[in-house]
This record gives structure tokens, sequence and C-alpha cells, in this order.
């Protein structure tokens, strides 16, 4: 994600790393560079234009004071301008009714069915509700599939009527539906076209009228660049949306809209998307994402979304079964299965500071579990639970089960045991420290 804005950003901000103060002509030339770096990552011109001017004011308005190097400086501007070019704070969404209505609107393709569902299972995960979902599109029964299949997943009620062609009348009839069965959020999935049409418009207009939603979310392809900034118009004048959502951020989008599209429609990203899975779905928060953007990581949201999948009594048990020295593959699977709930491996690793960039180098895809998982579940019980009987028959039978060389298992038994060698470690490295600290 942005690779390549970061890249381009940290180069010009380098610039001024040796200078000892910011005059106008060392500034001139960062900022032509900075400037450039936006367009290249297709941010709308006028925006970038504004936006450089906003920072040359700001750094020459400063005095570099102390340690404060003109570079430093440089980035803190930067960082906080971008900050607030999308909005400065996180905006929640207004579920303050008991029953909350929240409209979903779209082109076809932009990830609204996906979105629809990924919201329903945070809400009801994270915020204790009990959404229903309500598929909308009567022109396209497939759709009406796809979202019954995402409602199984993750175990919410879908709402549809396949013969009725009002979708007015259907989500009228989904919301009263929802207040008799004590539902506290409605999500309604409406018809999208391939590009902005009259009908299109009017039909979501007139169901807005007709239901008048807590929350009407516009959904958009972060690929499609400064399009989904003019989308994001022609939507916001007919429906006046409360909030965006910017999905396929995981995929190779340069971040034109990610940077345009609060300015120019005013009104808030709610919430982005970066994969296919229902748990990649996060709140959008502007000071992390300009983090991002200058290659300094996102360490507060790894955290949280640690904490999130941190389960206690997997912990403790976890932690007794080291100490004793019986961490097994079963243990190991439990704890690749809480690695993978976190979301998709690419995106926790370019969490890390300085990490960003790099992930595109590294080999990691979301299936870098999965070798090893396969070779697990090719052991019996008992050889999970005791790795220490896997002479070279029962080796070569596990290979030939899940498919994979020799090789290959011998090098996750290999990789299990430093594993465990280290956890070992660990664990008497923190009773030392717990005994010195008594004394
Ligand atoms: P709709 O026509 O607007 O309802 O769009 P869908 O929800 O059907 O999504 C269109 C395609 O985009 C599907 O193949 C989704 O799996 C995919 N998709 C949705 N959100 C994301 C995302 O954040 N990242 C990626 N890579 N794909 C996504």
């Amino acid at each position: 994600m942005f690779e390549n804005l970061t890249d381009k950003l940290e180069r010009s901000l380098k610039l001024l790393k040796g200078e000892g103060k910011i005059t106008e002509i060392n500034v001139a030339e960062t900022l032509k560079d900075i400037r450039k770096s936006l367009l290249d990552a297709d941010v709308n011109y006028k925006i970038a234009k504004s936006f450089t001017n906003t920072v040359k004011e700001k750094a020459l308005g400063q005095n570099v004071l102390g340690s404060i190097k003109p570079g430093e400086l440089m980035v803190k501007i930067v960082h906080d301008e971008l900050s607030n070019l999308m909005g400065s704070n996180a905006s929640e969404l207004n579920l303050s009714n008991k029953l909350s209505i929240i409209l979903i609107s779209g082109l076809q393709g932009s990830g609204k069915t996906t979105f629809c569902s990924k919201l329903a299972k945070m809400l009801k995960d994270k915020k204790n509700k009990n959404p229903l979902l309500v598929a909308d599109d009567i022109y396209r029964p497939a759709a009406i599939d796809q979202l019954k299949i995402l409602g199984k997943q993750i175990d919410v009620t879908v709402y549809s009527e396949l013969n009725n062609k009002s979708s007015i009348q259907i989500a009228q009839s989904a919301i009263k539906q929802a207040k008799q069965d004590k539902n506290d959020v409605v999500i309604i999935d409406t018809a999208g076209r391939l590009a902005v049409d009259q009908r299109m418009m009017e039909e979501i207009a007139s169901i807005k009228k007709a239901i008048n939603p807590d929350e009407i979310l516009f959904v958009v392809d972060s690929m499609t660049g400064q399009d989904a900034v003019n989308t994001a118009k022609e939507f916001n004048n007919r429906l006046d949306f409360s909030g965006i959502v910017l999905t396929k951020l995981d995929g190779d989008t340069r971040g034109g809209a990610a940077l345009s599209i609060r300015a120019v429609v005013n009104k808030p990203i709610k919430f982005v998307s970066r994969g296919e899975k229902m748990e990649s779905i996060d709140i959008f928060h502007p000071k992390r994402m300009a983090d991002r953007i200058l290659g300094m990581g996102d360490i507060v949201s790894l955290v949280e979304k640690a904490q999130e999948q941190y389960n206690e009594g997997l912990a403790r048990r976890l932690k007794k079964r080291i100490a004793k020295n019986q961490f097994d593959f079963d243990d190991f699977l439990i704890q690749i299965q809480q690695i993978k709930k976190m979301g998709n491996l690419r995106d926790l690793i370019s969490m890390l500071p300085g990490m960003g960039k790099m992930v595109k180098e590294i080999d990691v895809d979301d299936n870098a579990f999965k070798k090893i998982e396969e070779i697990i579940y090719s052991m019996t019980p008992t050889e999970r639970a005791n790795p220490s009987i896997l002479n070279s028959s029962r080796k070569s039978r596990i290979a030939k089960g899940s498919g994979k060389k020799i090789s290959e298992v011998n090098q996750l038994l290999k990789q299990f045991e430093q594993i465990r060698k280290m956890m070992k470690t660990m664990t008497i490295q923190k009773s030392l420290n717990k005994t010195f600290r008594r004394k």
C-alpha cells in the first residue's frame, strides 16, 4: 500500500536533513518534490497544491529550536498535514438509535456486498450488536446469493425477497422484520451499476427518502484513484452520504483516493478494507494512516489487533505448557490460527516501522501458514502431542499424506524445535528476572 508515495516522500524529506535551518530556498526544492510525489500518487492537483502551500507556510513560520533539525520538523509538519487532509480524527458510526439503519451505496464491484458482511461481523463481534443484513438488489439475483453465502459464514441473518421488484418495499419490510426480531442494526446492501447512471441514483435516493437511514456509507475501490473521487462527488451530490468506505487498500493502490476524497467531498472516511477476508476491515484513523504513508508503521493498530485476538484462557494454558516444556503441535496450530485471525500477514508486517516498503520484497503471502498446517494435519493426534516419536518412517508417511517433500517436514520439525527452545529460554529468563526483582 502506498509504497511509491512513501518512498518518494522519504526521499524528498531527506533533502532537508543536512540543512541548519529552514529557508525559502532550501524548502522550495523539497516542496516541489513533495508536490510531485503527491501528483504521482494520483492526488487531485488542487489538493496537492494547497497541501504544499500549507506545509510551506507552516515550515517558514517555525523557528527551528534547540536540537530539532529542519528535516525532523518538516516530517512533523508533513505528517500533521497528511493527517489533517484525511480528517484528523477517526469518525465513529452513529449507532445511537434502538434500531440503527445503515444504507450502503456504491458502484458494482466496489466491494459493497463484502463490506456489508464485514461490517455486520465487526458490529456483532466487537460492539455486541445483533445486525440484520438486507439484500436489496432487485436486478442481480446473484448478488442476493452472494450476501446469503457471506451471511451464513458470519452467522448473521440475511433478509431478501426474490420476487419483489420494489427496492423501497424490500427495505421497509426488512426494517419491520428487524423490529420484530429485536435486531439493533440493519445493513442494507443496494444495487450497483458499472458506472454512475440516473436510474441507480434515483433508486437509491428514493430508498433514502423512504427509510431515513442513520448512516449512508459510500463504498469505493481505492484502486480507481481519481475516478473514485469523481464518483464520490456524484454520489454525495445526490445522496449527501455520511461516510466513505475505502476498499482494496491491500492492492497496488497509489493512495490518491485516500488522500483526496475527504477534502473533495468533505465527508469522513469511516472504514478501510484491506482484503477479501471477513476480518479485513478497520476503522479509519487518519493519524495512523499518515504514519504509514511516511514509513513509520502503525504499531498502535498492530497492538490493538493482537489485543482483540488475545484469549486469556488460551494464553494461560499456553504459558503453563511452555513452562512444563509441553508445547506441542496442537499448541502450534492454535497459535497459527490466532495470528491468522489478526488479518492478512503482509498487512501485519507492514505495520512495523520501516517495513511498509519492504513487504513487497519479502516473500510472504496469506498462504504462508498453509504448508505448515497441511503437514501438521497429516500427523496423528499422538504424534502432534508427542513430537519426539517422529522417526523416519512416520516422517515419510506425513510427507506423503500432506503432499510435501521429506525435507519440508524436516524443516518444519527443526523450526518447531527452535521455537520450543526459544519459548523455554524466555520463560526461564522471565522467572530469573522475577527472582532477582524479589531480592
Ligand atoms: P459489489 O459489487 O460492490 O457488491 O462488490 P463485491 O463485494 O462483490 O466485491 C467485488 C470483488 O472485490 C469481490 O471479488 C471481492 O472479494 C473483492 N473485494 C472486496 N473488498 C476487497 C478488498 O478490500 N480487497 C480485495 N483485494 N478485494 C476485495
